[in-house]
């Protein structure tokens, strides 16, 4: 299996990739959420619309077995009053037809199918349909005060059978007999029970769709807490990646420009693939100056001055990017006098006088070689044609230096010529090498003791 620890985890940093999963995985995840939270806010708040919209609706509804009780009474009354049949038409038009009680009743019941309200609601349509047998006796009685045709009633009507008191009383006392049955004590009685109920079943419809709005409002804040919950979360997120993403990547990435401007080791730090990259530039780093101290120590370094030889030199020619450096080709101004008057020991010494001073002229990523003889080489990496004010000073300070003769050592005065070219794309290394020669050739032809920049105008050496 394998084995993870906080250590070995700090040590080789998180890995980018899986950092970068987790945070999309947890965003995913969270916007998921948020957006069936949203959802069902939105599905919560339509059903709290609804729900009042239902209150209202029904209330309506309910109110209507009221009105259609009322409606039956009324026109029971004018019927048996006033004595004409439009009024009778009505009752039945109401009782049979509109149904204005039956409808508030179904409607209360494909709502809410068992509830207290509805009980009472259904209380009051038992109520109000035994008053119609009241109203129908009451019809039946007046209809023989009046002395109408029954059969031109409706059955219901005809069935009615009136008590032999009633039917053995005069017309005129049978209509107010009929009316009495309308208007009397008992009667009233059952239109306050209808009443009564039906406020009953407003007052229950009320409190129940109450209770269930509170239920949802309750339902409702929870959710949008959660929702709240949710954003803040995935703000996190989004704040995490971003202060992670700084952490692990930009902030060591910075470094890392820094620490290989000034050639440094680069500490490891951030997330995995940083470190992996600060890991392998120390590498590469500690590889290159291994490679340039071998250089130095094996068979590649002159013995007499220290600097690299003609080997080392070309070792740099092939892996050093010429194109964007300097080459530069230092000749010791007659040296041959100096061999010949003073002797060869004396020559020696002036040579490495000459090398040492080019060694602590150029800066430490600058490669001093002697080719041979009295000639040295510098390839200064990384320069270009902005340098030629810089390496006219640096070589008349040379040449300043040699010009004072060392009477401990012996050495005489000295100067040199040097003859530099600069890369540049496309320009090879032989093509570069015959540019600083040139160039030297001139320097040597216009009185020694100097520096001259290869042009396109220069004569080449003829015995080249
Ligand atoms: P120029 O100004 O044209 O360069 O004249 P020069 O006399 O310096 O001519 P050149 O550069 O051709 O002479 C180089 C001389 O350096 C030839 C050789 O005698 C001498 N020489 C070569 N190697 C050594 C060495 O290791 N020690 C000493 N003392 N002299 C050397
Ligand atoms: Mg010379």
């Amino acid at each position: 299996m394998k084995s993870f620890s906080k250590e070995k985890f700090l040590n080789t940093g998180i890995p980018l990739r899986n950092l970068n999963a987790l945070m999309f995985f947890l965003a995913v995840i969270i916007s998921i959420f948020l957006i069936i939270a949203m959802r069902k806010t939105i599905s919560m708040y339509e059903h709290t619309h609804e729900t009042t919209q239902n209150l209202n609706e029904l209330r309506r509804e309910a109110n209507d077995l009221q009105v259609g009780s009322d409606y039956l009474t009324e026109q029971s009354r004018c019927f048996v009053v006033i004595g004409e049949k439009k009024y009778l038409d009505n009752y039945f038009e109401e009782a049979n037809v509109t149904k204005r009680r039956d409808k508030a009743l179904q409607s209360l019941q494909e709502y809410r199918e068992s509830s207290e309200a509805v009980r009472e609601l259904s209380k009051a349509l038992t109520e109000s349909n035994n008053l119609m047998n009241t109203e129908y006796y009451s019809m039946r009685l007046a209809i023989e005060g009046y002395g109408y045709d029954l059969t031109e009633y409706p059955e219901v009507i005809q069935n009615v059978h009136l008590n032999s008191t009633d039917l053995s009383l005069p017309q005129h006392d049978q209509i107010s007999k009929a009316a009495d049955y309308l208007f009397n004590n008992d009667y009233l009685i059952a239109k306050l029970k209808i009443t009564n109920s039906m406020q009953s079943c407003l007052s229950k419809l009320e409190n129940e769709l109450d209770e269930e709005q509170n239920k949802v409002a309750t339902k409702l804040r929870k959710q949008v807490a959660a929702e709240h919950i949710l954003t803040f979360v995935l703000i996190f997120i989004v704040l995490g990646i971003v202060g992670l993403t700084s952490w692990l990547v930009f902030k060591p990435l910075r470094k890392c420009v820094d620490y290989i401007r000034n050639e440094q080791e680069i500490p490891p730090r951030g997330a995995y693939e940083v470190k992996f990259l600060a890991k392998n530039y120390n590498l590469m780093c500690y590889a290159s100056k291994e490679t340039k101290n071998k250089l130095n120590f094996d068979a590649n370094h002159d013995e007499l001055t220290g600097l690299f030889n003609r080997r080392g030199y070309e070792f740099f020619l092939k892996n050093v990017d010429m194109e964007k450096a300097t080459l530069m080709i230092i000749d010791i101004d007659k040296f041959k006098n100096i061999n010949d008057t003073y002797g060869h020991d004396i020559g020696d010494k002036a040579i490495k006088k000459a090398a040492e001073l080019l060694r602590c002229s150029f800066r430490s990523q600058d490669y001093v070689c002697r080719l041979g003889g009295d000639e040295f080489a510098v390839i200064m990496v990384r320069t270009d044609a902005s340098m030629k004010g810089l390496i006219t000073r640096k070589i008349s300070l040379i040449n300043e230096t040699l010009g004072k003769p060392d009477s401990a050592d012996g050495i005489p005065s000295l100067s040199c010529s040097v003859g530099v070219a600069f890369g540049r794309p496309g320009l090879n290394v032989k093509e570069l090498f015959k540019r600083a020669d040139t160039a030297l050739y001139n320097a040597k032809e216009n009185g020694r003791n100097g520096v001259a920049f290869y042009n396109k105008r220069m004569v080449s050496d003829p015995n080249q």
